[in-house]
């Protein structure tokens, strides 16, 4: 029996370095994972810092179809993130490259090192932005309306560009 398609919505972050960039490569690195294929990317967003110090991040969401469970998911991802030279000095530190799974499928899963929906997400206007604009249906406009005084701003002319 194949394994199901399942669709995830992954976010992506980047402070350090050529963010737009990093963040560009990594929806295609993403992409590129075996079983898996890009649904839907958004736009670039830059964002302050949240809880956080250092440069301004650039973020983004995108809806991928994958074959891969949670676990190979999140491995995946965090192979990716150690490709572009993130370090963990401490909590919130400035990153080249955040990966986090938002949503897979509507599973709910609680382990020591993945939960999903991400436990943070509706607190986060640099996810929920992205994530509406690629899945309105996803985002109620009072989860919107929580996070509308943090700082986000969306790129014009930076539409997430894959091919
Ligand atoms: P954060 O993204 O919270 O700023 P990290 O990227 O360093 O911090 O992630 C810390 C840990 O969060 C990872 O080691 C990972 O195991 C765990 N984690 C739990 N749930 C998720 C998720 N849904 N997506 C990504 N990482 C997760
Ligand atoms: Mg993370």
């Amino acid at each position: 029996m194949p394994r199901p398609q399942v669709i995830a919505y992954v976010a992506l972050g980047a402070n350090l370095g050529d963010a737009q960039a990093t963040v560009l490569a990594a929806m295609k690195t993403v992409a590129a994972l075996p079983d898996t294929c890009l649904l839907r990317a958004s736009s670039l967003y830059r964002s302050a810092p949240y809880e956080a110090n250092g440069p301004d991040f650039i973020n983004a969401v995108i809806a991928i179809q994958t074959r891969l469970d949670g676990r190979e998911m999140l491995f995946k991802l965090q192979q990716i993130e150690q490709a572009q030279g993130r370090l963990r000095p401490f909590k919130n530190a400035p990153r080249t490259l955040d990966l986090d799974i938002l949503l897979y499928g509507d599973s709910v899963i609680a382990t020591s090192d993945l939960r999903v929906p991400h436990p943070r997400m509706w607190e986060r206007a640099f996810v929920l932005l992205p994530l509406s604009e690629i899945a309105p249906r996803l985002v109620t406009p009072a989860q919107l309306a929580q996070v509308a005084h943090q700082a986000i701003e969306r790129l014009d002319g930076h539409p997430a560009r894959l091919t």
